[in-house]
């Protein structure tokens, strides 16, 4: 049994983490460079998107991206200098999409995301902030027949899975969401789609709760992991040392600078998104809208409308292209005519993202004492609190409810 346990990030996953296994009466840790919750976890579109685990590499999706890539205002962009870097990912990617391989890699989301929602309920209760979470659900829209049958394939997996959804007409739409633009003519409801009303206040409310059951929150830069013939502790940037029995690397997009010097590479790439805060709208909205085809979202968040969502590839390093956020704008402003868009605030963040899109949760294949949980790219709010159930089972030596070797880090 591990006596101290150190959780390398403070983004909804580590922060997530962390409380689960202090609860469990475990001495833990939590280590970040920056305040907790300033990563991925601070800005993204907040969505507990349970009908969201259908693998984005699919023979649909792979059809369109030749497409995309000479679209500027196509849902997906690549930085064309980071193509090179980018190939052995997309390799992997292509990959995940033979048929077998896709089955599997569908069941292992959905079985993350079946029981996400009644996880995050009772992780909100619990941390006493139910409150953060909408009660509508999240609409799913159309313009016209032929962009509903694209989107197909997703509705026959919500089947395979038997997950709820409710088709609309316009007269139907237009009752529950009234500022919708006419050319929007047909809808899913995703009643359990539920989204957050701030998610950096999920993380923030786990890393309060994580200190006073007397967790250790301790802000330093982790440059790598010591072992011998198991983990011992890790080294900080200035220098020091901290001792430890286990340790959970949850780094996000930046896992993998760590796993890399432990000789475990993990083929983790980061898929950019961006998101514009609108702090006075103009209008109100009930529901989070997603709209498929276009590959953004809307979500009624505490401070406003967020608007966000797409995918640029060109790294860890490279400056932010603030048009991407001005492109998911004017998508909005297409479905809703109303949005006025003034007092907003532009952010861009890291998903981490594996080409197979199924998170690591696992230990380490190498070294003794060492874990991974990272790489939930899209949908790291939504698994967030069952990601955190499953390892405080297996870090504390119990049997995890869920299988876990479809999500082992050896796989690739
Ligand atoms: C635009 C956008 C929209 C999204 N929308 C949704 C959504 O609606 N629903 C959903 O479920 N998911 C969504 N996501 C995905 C979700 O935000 C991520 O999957 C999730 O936040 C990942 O959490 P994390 O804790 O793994 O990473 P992060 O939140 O990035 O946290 C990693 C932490 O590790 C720290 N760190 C890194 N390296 C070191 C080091 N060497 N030493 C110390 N600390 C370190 C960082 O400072 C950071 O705090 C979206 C993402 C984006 C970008």
């Amino acid at each position: 049994m591990s006596q101290h346990i150190l959780v390398v990030g403070a983004g909804v996953i580590g922060a997530a983490i962390a409380h689960d296994l202090q609860r469990r009466g475990r001495r833990v840790t939590l280590i970040d460079r920056d305040a907790p919750g300033m990563g991925a976890s601070f800005g993204n579109m907040a969505s507990i998107a349970v009908t969201e685990f259908v693998p984005v590499s699919r023979p649909a999706v792979l059809r369109q991206i030749p497409s995309w890539l000479f679209n500027p205002d196509g849902p997906v962009a690549v930085r064309p200098g980071y193509l090179p870097r980018l190939f052995p990912w997309f390799a992997r990617f292509v990959m995940a999409a033979r048929p077998a391989r896709a089955r599997a890699i569908e069941a292992a989301g959905a079985a993350l995301c079946a029981p996400a929602l009644r996880d995050t309920q009772a992780l909100l209760a619990d941390l006493g902030a139910a409150d953060l979470l909408n009660d509508t659900g999240c609409l799913a829209l159309y313009a016209g027949d032929a962009e509903f049958a694209s989107d197909r394939d997703h509705v026959a997996a919500l089947d395979r899975f038997g997950v709820d959804y409710q088709p609309l007409d316009r007269a139907a739409l237009t009752a529950l969401e009234p500022e919708l633009a006419p050319l929007i003519t047909r809808a899913l409801l995703f009643p359990d789609n539920r989204s957050l009303r701030d998610p950096h206040r999920y993380v923030t409310a786990l890393v309060d709760r994580f200190q006073a059951l007397g967790g250790t929150l301790r802000r330093a830069e982790v440059t790598g992991v010591d072992r011998s013939d198991r983990v011992t502790g890790l080294r900080l940037s200035d220098g020091e040392t901290l001792s430890g029995d286990a340790v959970v690397l949850c780094a996000g997009a930046h896992t993998a600078r760590l796993a890399r010097d432990l000789r475990e590479p993990i083929p983790l790439e980061t898929e950019r998104g961006y998101h514009t805060q609108i702090m006075a709208p103009g209008i109100k909205l009930r529901h989070a809208l997603i709209w498929p085809a276009r590959a953004f979202m809307v979500t009624p968040t505490a401070g406003g409308i967020r608007v966000g969502g797409t995918v640029e590839m060109a790294g860890l390093d490279a400056p932010p292209d603030w048009n991407r956020a001005r492109l998911t704008v004017r998508h909005a402003r297409a479905a809703l005519p109303g949005l006025q868009v003034q007092q907003t605030s532009e952010w861009m963040g890291h998903r981490p993202a594996l080409p197979d899109t199924v998170p690591i949760l696992s230990p380490s294949a190498r070294t003794r004492g060492l874990f991974y949980a990272t790489g939930h790219g899209h949908l790291g709010v939504t698994q967030a609190a069952t990601t955190a159930r499953l390892m405080g089972q297996l870090i504390d030596g119990a049997t995890p409810d869920l299988d876990l070797r479809p999500y082992r880090v050896d796989r690739f």
